[in-house]
């Protein structure tokens, strides 16, 4: 039970700004941690480091907040006026602080919560500063100082989580955008392909199509398992269409190769189109069809119901663009890129990745 001391914000001090003339924002790539940031709240370890290594993961900004227990001046964080469907998470350790479902304005120019997303998320402790007692918030996991609750919030909770938004990132809900998954053989490729194409907000690289749980890189390319390297695509269906991206697909891949795509030979790197629907099914066995004149090899890339995807590790998400000079993104991944781009000019981003 939290003991709390009623006790006079210091938002209030500011409240009398002009907040109704400001309009809803989106918050900036800068403010977003992405999509592909896991909700894990079966953390069970804290993240501990040395004042010189927080300095060096945070923005200035972040470090301000979070280690030097700073405020942020009212009305200016991006986060502020965000009402996106999302999840509000540490920006030192990713622990997930706040869901927009209990977010609320509260006037006061700090972003404001009625309850924290779950019980890992915060600590309530003491702060005497500024001639008056707060409870003051630290994140569980990393102690990073995040702001302080009142007892004046709106009901269920009658609680106030008054936050310094330049602490958190925001990870947008993934529902608003749809998902399409395939695999098209090495994924560091066919991630940096299709994050290339317009209307795909991400491309999650990771494992789908066998039995096994959670499947590892090593367990996967060494082909002990019945998993292939795969890829999911969040796309906005307003922007590009389903059939458009299983164009982009076969322009990718060569279809007619078994169990292989490129330098790479084994199951692991087959290529499959995953359907989730009748209607993606029928796209798919169309395209196949229309494609299968083109080819004097019969097609080999499986049309296979999705069943589940496993997320790669962390280090293989935006492999390309983290390791351009790498020998195999020279070799393979940038010249597919280049060459399956140029196949499907219509459906490339103005400013695709380079
Ligand atoms: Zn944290």
């Amino acid at each position: 039970m939290l003991k709390l001391i009623i006790s006079v914000c210091i938002c209030l001090t500011f409240s009398a700004c002009g907040q109704q003339n400001k309009k809803m924002k989106t918050p900036s790539p800068k403010a977003m941690a992405g999509v592909n940031i896991p909700i894990d709240t079966n953390w069970t370890e804290k993240v501990v480091k040395s004042d010189a290594e927080w300095k060096k993961s945070l923005t200035e900004k972040q470090y301000y907040i979070l280690r030097k227990h700073g405020t942020e001046r009212p009305f200016s964080s991006e986060l502020y006026e965000v009402k996106d469907e999302g999840i509000y998470i540490c920006a030192g350790c990713k622990n997930p602080l706040f869901s927009s479902d209990a977010k609320f304005n509260s006037g006061t120019g700090w972003p404001s919560y009625f309850k924290p997303y779950s019980r890992k998320s915060l600590n309530v402790g003491t702060d005497n500063s500024l001639g008056m007692v707060r409870d003051a918030l630290t994140c569980k996991r990393c102690d990073g100082h995040l702001g302080h609750v009142f007892n004046d919030g709106p009901e269920p909770t009658g609680l106030r989580y008054c936050i310094d938004g330049d602490g958190l990132l925001f990870v947008p809900k993934k529902s608003a955008l749809a998902v399409a998954t395939f695999a098209g053989g090495c994924f560091w490729c066919t991630e940096t392909i299709f994050e290339s194409i317009r209307g795909v907000s991400e491309v999650i690289s990771g494992y789908s199509g066998g039995k096994e749980n959670d499947p590892s890189y090593e367990s996967v390319g060494s082909g002990r398992t019945s998993h292939a390297e795969a890829f999911q695509v969040y796309y906005d269906p307003k922007v590009i269409t389903y059939q458009d991206l299983v164009r982009v697909f076969f322009a990718s891949i060569d279809p007619t190769i078994v169990n292989g795509q490129g330098p790479d030979r084994g199951a692991q790197y087959r290529t499959i189109a995953f359907y989730t629907n009748d209607e993606e099914k029928t796209i798919i066995t169309a395209k196949i069809a229309e494609i299968a004149k083109e080819y004097s090899k019969p097609i080999a890339t499986q049309v296979v119901a999705f069943d589940k995807f496993y997320e790669a590790e962390e280090y293989h998400q935006d492999f390309v663009k983290r390791n351009p000079n790498q020998g195999y993104v020279k070799a393979e991944s940038i010249p597919r890129r280049e060459r399956t781009l140029a196949k499907v000019k219509d459906l490339v981003k103005s400013n695709p990745e380079k």
